[in-house]
């Protein structure tokens, strides 16, 4: 999959995709993260990227020329999608994650100042997307969350080790609890079960706590989950526990 990012920082952009698992995606050729610098396409000599608003008032506004260039400049066939991180989309999930991850490209443009050109939203953008309701000052941070989020899902990215298969949201779910060595740490041990070798019952008991921490943090995701006769059992068996804390 082919990611473009368009923006006024491709060096921030850069060092985070340089690193950890983005890198080696790159590297073995399942990704492939592109920086398009939109001050590339401003046209005058002071390679203005901004303008004051019209109707006046605080800030700054990406104007439509550079940017509506650099877009020009990443066409293709099939067209790819074009996103535009705000404020104002719909926030992001990993529902959307795993959408996106079908998809062969992504451009995605950063916004800067108060944000861009209302006519690049209308000629050339396809969805917004938020990364939640606060107020960055770039789109960057937002635009990076949305690479690292579907590159992940992307077969081979995360390699044999480990899977996004039973990360938090992929079914519905927060995650399990996870403990590694030492098996004592401040008199504070692991779960008997995790050490007892029983598959079965380690598989349950992660359902369980799965289920148990996702009704503790956060019950309305159980309402959309879906959940079988057996999870029906293991969440009546949670309210019956007296304790209902966190898992020991
Ligand atoms: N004045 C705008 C905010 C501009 S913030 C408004 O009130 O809606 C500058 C840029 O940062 C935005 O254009 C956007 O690309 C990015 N940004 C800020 N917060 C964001 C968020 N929560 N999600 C996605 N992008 C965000």
């Amino acid at each position: 999959m082919i990611f473009d990012i368009l923006t006024l920082l491709p060096e921030v952009c850069a060092a985070y995709v340089k690193a950890s698992i983005l890198g080696r995606a790159q590297k073995a050729g399942l990704i492939e993260v592109r920086m398009t610098n939109i001050r590339d396409f401003a046209f005058d000599r002071h390679r203005t990227v901004d303008d004051a608003p019209y109707g006046g008032g605080n800030g700054m506004v990406m104007k439509v020329e550079p940017l509506v260039a650099a877009l020009e400049s990443l066409a293709g066939n099939p067209r790819p999608r074009i996103v535009l991180m705000a404020p104002q989309g719909r926030p992001f999930d990993q529902e959307m994650a795993a959408e996106l991850a079908g998809l062969e490209r992504l451009v995605i443009i950063c916004g800067r100042y108060e944000g861009i050109d209302e006519r690049v939203r209308k000629l050339a953008v396809d969805q917004e997307i938020s990364l939640g309701d606060f107020v960055l000052s770039g789109g960057e941070l937002p635009a990076l969350a949305v690479v690292d989020a579907v590159s992940r899902l992307i077969p081979g990215v995360l390699g044999g080790e480990c899977s996004a298969s039973a990360d938090s949201f992929s079914d519905g779910l927060l995650e399990h609890p996870h403990y590694t060595r030492p098996p004592e740490f401040r008199g504070l041990g692991v779960p008997e079960v995790l050490t007892s070798g029983n598959h079965g019952a380690i598989e349950r008991w992660r359902r369980k706590e799965s289920l148990r921490r996702t009704l503790i943090k956060r019950p309305e995701l159980l309402e959309k989950a879906p959940l079988g006769p057996e999870d029906h059992k293991l969440l009546a068996e949670i309210r019956g526990e007296t304790d209902g804390a966190e898992p020991g």
